[in-house]
């Protein structure tokens, strides 16, 4: 079989699941008006003036794009006041957190991160064949259930660790980590092991004791904080985010990047997207207006949920969630199965615009009275 010519890291690997494709369930079930709220999009799409920056693109098609990013480089640089050179481009965060683990981890090492922590910390591990060290979440007694427990994750760190993974906040949890746990936290690491802070969610949280870990970067030369456009920027087909770090891991994460790994468009539209900051506004609004609305909606059913200061919300159905989530597909709306996270119970949904949050309301209050 060739899968055993694989090496051991990939043959046991098992393939991230997205969210389901509206086409997809459009297909498969006949149902043409079907809402998706199972992969934080942003349901208001890009700024205008997005689009407008395409254009530019349709002419050069035959060029491959700048590998090096100039002009969004610059503009990230000049939004965080760092150098150029310490911004690492991807394809989509997700391609960073990628190249952290191709650059720092090897068979033999280990990389550690929280129980319920996004996915594709263990998957890239996983493919690199490092251990990883997972750290239990809070119980709910001393932090936010399911939260990142700091303290577990120092304890998790052995001789072989080279990296860290925090996701702040979580997904697919929403919970998220203070200043002054998080920066001790750091503090503690030694400074041997690379820390990755996944702030994918960033532009969303409101909490005032939320960090901008990119102000504490001058201070740890193993610190990379990354971001994304996929998320608040509305950009998530367009496949950008990046890392920011002082310019010594950034050279280090660009040696093992593809050459040409941020397509010509991503960078013209990331830089379009920077400039539009009052459609980031209508977007966080949105989103905590939706909020609001989705945690009403789910008290009013008498349901838990774990409260989240993201895009995206876990709520325990109070049955098997697989079934819940098959019966929802009938009504038209796409949420996302957590059941690879071990939170037994739970559904994610992304907040969506008014009217597709209530219309999986509407649809979760039917289900669960059938
Ligand atoms: N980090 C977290 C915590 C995420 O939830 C996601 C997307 N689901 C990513 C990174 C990767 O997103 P992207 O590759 O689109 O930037």
């Amino acid at each position: 079989m060739i899968v055993q010519l694989a090496t051991p890291g990939v043959q046991a690997l098992r393939p991230y699941a997205p969210g389901k494709p509206l086409p997809e369930l459009e297909r498969e079930y006949g149902i043409v008006d079907a809402v998706k709220l199972a992969s934080n999009e942003n349901p208001l799409g890009p700024s205008p003036r997005v689009l407008e920056a395409l254009r530019a693109g349709f002419g050069d098609l035959a060029r491959y794009p700048d590998g090096n990013g100039f002009e969004l480089k610059a503009a990230l640089a000049e939004k965080h006041g760092v150098d150029p050179a310490a911004i690492t481009l991807g394809n989509g965060s997700n391609d960073v957190l990628e190249l952290v683990a191709r650059a720092f981890l090897s068979p033999g090492s280990s990389a550690v991160f929280s129980a319920h922590a996004f996915a594709v910390y263990p998957l890239v591990t996983q493919a690199i064949g490092a251990r990883a060290n997972v750290a239990a979440a809070h119980d709910g007694n001393d932090g936010p259930r399911y939260g990142h427990d700091l303290d577990a994750m120092l304890r998790a760190i052995d001789n072989d660790t080279r990296v860290i993974f925090i996701a702040n906040p979580n997904n697919p949890t929403g919970t998220w980590l203070d200043r002054t746990a998080l920066r001790a936290f750091v503090e503690a690491v030694p400074r041997n092991i690379i820390v990755v802070i996944d702030e994918a969610y960033f532009e969303y949280v409101g909490e005032p004791d939320y960090p901008d870990v990119t102000i504490w970067l001058p201070d740890f030369a193993n610190l990379l904080v990354t971001r994304t456009f996929s998320k608040a920027y509305g950009l998530a087909s367009l496949r950008v985010g990046y890392g920011v770090s002082q310019s010594g891991l950034a050279d280090v994460l660009n040696r093992v990047r593809q050459p040409f790994n941020v397509n010509s468009f991503a960078q013209l539209a990331a830089v379009a997207a920077l400039e539009d900051e009052d459609h980031l506004h209508d977007s966080v609004r949105t989103n905590r207006a939706g909020m609001q609305q989705l945690v009403d909606g789910i008290q009013a059913l008498n349901l838990s949920y774990i409260p989240s200061v993201g895009n995206f919300l876990c709520v325990d159905v109070g049955r098997d969630p697989d079934e819940v989530y098959q019966a929802l597909l009938r009504e038209g709306v796409i949420v996302r199965p957590v059941d690879n996270y071990g939170m037994p119970g739970h559904l994610r949904i992304s907040i969506g615009l008014q009217e597709e949050n209530q219309r999986f309301l509407q649809a979760l209050e039917k289900v669960l009275a059938a």
